[in-house]
């Protein structure tokens, strides 16, 4: 079975820790990625250690195998920097030869185009993402295989792009040719050393589906910045659902395959970026959840914006992957608060105290109906019952103790 983790939000939801709590089972055998690049940071804490991993999936963690799908784009770099920090996970990486990568056109584009942008610019993290899936799809893109082989592609496309360039910036032609030349040398050492076997992803991942093991899809920012929906173009360049992670794994959803389909969702919203955000908090509260849920990103350490919970966006989610489950995170973040909204509901709700984390435990261990606190439990009801799925995990905390499933 593939059991899929999804964003039900706008990026940034606790993804990453939950595919870690996953992976610690047993009859998980491995972790999958397929959407998006180093974008898309997560962080996992265990035991006492943290981990910030950009493109490895968060699996690894829990020492098992993590592999890249060709849906993703690979900066090689950043790639081996990942692996070299996290050490004792490198031999149990696999990428698809089909990954797209990065080049180092890509980085430089990506400014301009935002510059170009102009207030309709969507916030780009400007690791040369966007350009990067615009030339994959233009068919000007160069995979790990092509990079490997040496394809003459490569140097038809640097001249093409160096053109591009060229009007914005103060650099000629034949400079940033022969700096292209460099960075691509310096690529082709990197990815030749790297600590990571290239493998058929697809061809893995059936292979333990065919086995009827476990594994844990981890997809890449949140339902609202999907390429296809309604927020364009204030959203990243691919599909972030359960559908696009079955393409970018390069698997058809084959229906004896399907597992669970969590939604990671926040008991209140953040979001990077400009764009459209309905349930923004405008006042103090806004820097308070700010700082008590350290929203600043992994990638960029920008401040998110901070909003209420959203019942539409979520339940956009429910709709747009196929949602089985949620998977709230950051509990611990809204206790204490008096006041606690719901976009769109007209009713507010009353906060419940800070608990620690036996506390937490204790209230939830029974089950959501179960919580003896009034406030805690009527609005973990309320969200269940209007997103209208069931609460499969709840987190309060960053530790992987800090967590409830109740599967
Ligand atoms: P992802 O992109 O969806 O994987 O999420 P990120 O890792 O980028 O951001 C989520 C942040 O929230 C990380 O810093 C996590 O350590 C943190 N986090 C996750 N779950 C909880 C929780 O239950 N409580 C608190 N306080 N922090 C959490
Ligand atoms: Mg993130």
């Amino acid at each position: 079975m593939l059991d899929i983790v999804v964003g039900a939000q706008v990026g940034d939801e606790g993804k990453g820790r939950i595919v870690h709590n996953l992976s610690l089972q047993n009859d998980v055998v491995a972790g999958v990625r397929a959407q998006g690049g180093n974008n898309a940071g997560h962080t996992v804490m265990h035991e006492g250690r943290t981990y910030k991993l950009h493109l490895v999936p968060s699996s690894v963690v829990a020492r098992k195998p993590g592999y890249l799908g060709r849906g993703m784009l690979v900066d090689i770099a950043v790639l081996a920097e990942d692996i070299e920090k996290n050490g004792f996970i490198s031999r149990t990486i696999c990428v698809d030869p089909y990954v797209h990568l990065i080049m180092p056109w890509h980085k430089e584009l990506d400014s301009i185009n935002e510059t170009q942008q102009g207030i309709f610019a969507a916030g780009s993290t400007r690791r040369g993402i966007a350009p990067a899936y615009g030339a994959k799809h233009e068919r000007f893109g160069v995979r790990l295989d092509d990079l490997m082989r040496g394809d003459e592609r490569i140097d038809v496309y640097s001249n093409f792009f160096a053109h591009r360039i060229a009007p914005f910036v103060s650099t000629p032609v034949r400079d940033l040719v022969k700096g292209f030349k460099q960075d691509i040398e310096k690529m082709r050492s990197v990815a030749g050393i790297l600590p990571a076997q290239v493998k058929d992803v697809s061809s893995l991942v059936e292979e333990h589906l065919q086995n009827g093991h476990h594994v844990i899809g981890e997809a890449a920012q949140g339902y609202m910045l999907d390429v296809h929906h309604a927020d364009y173009p204030f959203v990243t360049s691919c599909g972030t659902g359960a559908a696009a992670m079955w393409e970018g794994i390069g698997l058809g959803p084959r229906k004896e395959y399907m597992g669970e389909v969590i939604g990671v969702a926040k008991v209140y919203t953040t979001k990077v970026g400009n764009g459209n955000f309905p349930s923004e908090i405008h006042d103090s509260r806004a820097e308070e959840l700010r700082l008590k849920g350290g929203e600043y990103g992994t990638t960029t350490g920008r401040a998110r914006r901070i909003g209420w919970f959203d019942v539409d966006m979520v339940k956009g989610s429910v709709r747009h992957s196929g949602l089985t489950q949620l998977a709230l995170t950051k509990l611990d973040v809204l206790g204490g608060m008096d006041e606690i909204k719901m976009r769109p509901l007209e009713k507010s709700f009353q906060g419940w105290p800070v608990f620690s984390s036996e506390e937490y435990r204790e209230q939830l261990d029974a089950g959501i109906d179960y919580v003896s606190d009034n406030n805690l439990r009527a609005y973990l009801q309320e969200i269940r019952e209007k997103v209208g799925v069931p609460i499969g995990m709840v987190t309060f905390g960053q530790d992987s103790k800090d967590f409830i499933s109740y599967l």
